[in-house]
């Protein structure tokens, strides 16, 4: 028997408002530390809103993720930091010491490369790659960035740097 439970609109509106103060909470917490850049995993929003309608697109809108990322963007923008977008693709199966790619790198929690045998937790191998992913991003959008002024140099390190390409990372 399927168990139906009684649907209260009240309960859903809490749940929203709780996912939302965390969010700016968390949000707010991180682009607080001192580093001028995070990169995140791009969530890619406007390939999944294709074709999905207006219900599914304002849901999107409340997914913790997702939100998380835009509070982060624009937190970040107000404190003259950058936080940089990137591909998803290969993060987690990727050797962040190596390079080499191969999805059975990847056993659930642990990360094994089978090309040079290093081993550490899945979550930390994928962090690695994001940074290192982020890290030329962030060089690419500051070199094809217009606002760079003539004689600016280049960082030497993210957390250092000052000068800044577009607010979402994502280029103009
Ligand atoms: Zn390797």
């Amino acid at each position: 028997m399927k168990l139906k439970l009684p649907y209260d609109p009240s309960i859903l509106e809490t749940g929203r408002r709780f996912v939302l103060d965390i969010n700016h909470v968390v949000s707010k917490q991180i682009v607080n530390l001192p580093c001028d850049v995070f990169a995140l995993e791009d969530l890619d929003a406007s390939s999944m809103r294709k074709g999905n309608g207006r219900r599914f697109n304002h849901k999107l809108g409340s997914w913790s993720p997702f939100q998380l990322q835009q509070f982060m963007e624009y937190k970040a923008w107000d404190l003259n930091k950058t936080v940089v977008c990137v591909d998803p693709k290969f993060t987690s199966r990727m050797c962040s010491r190596c390079g080499y790619r191969d999805r059975n790198n990847r056993h659930g929690s642990i990360f094994h490369c089978k090309q040079c045998s290093f081993e550490l937790h899945a979550d930390l191998n994928a962090s690695r790659n994001i940074e290192a992913f982020g890290r030329s991003e962030y060089f690419r959008l500051l070199s094809t960035s217009r606002s760079l002024r003539s004689g600016e140099t280049m960082p030497t390190g993210m957390a250092e740097d000052s000068s800044k390409p577009h607010p979402s990372g994502r280029g103009s």
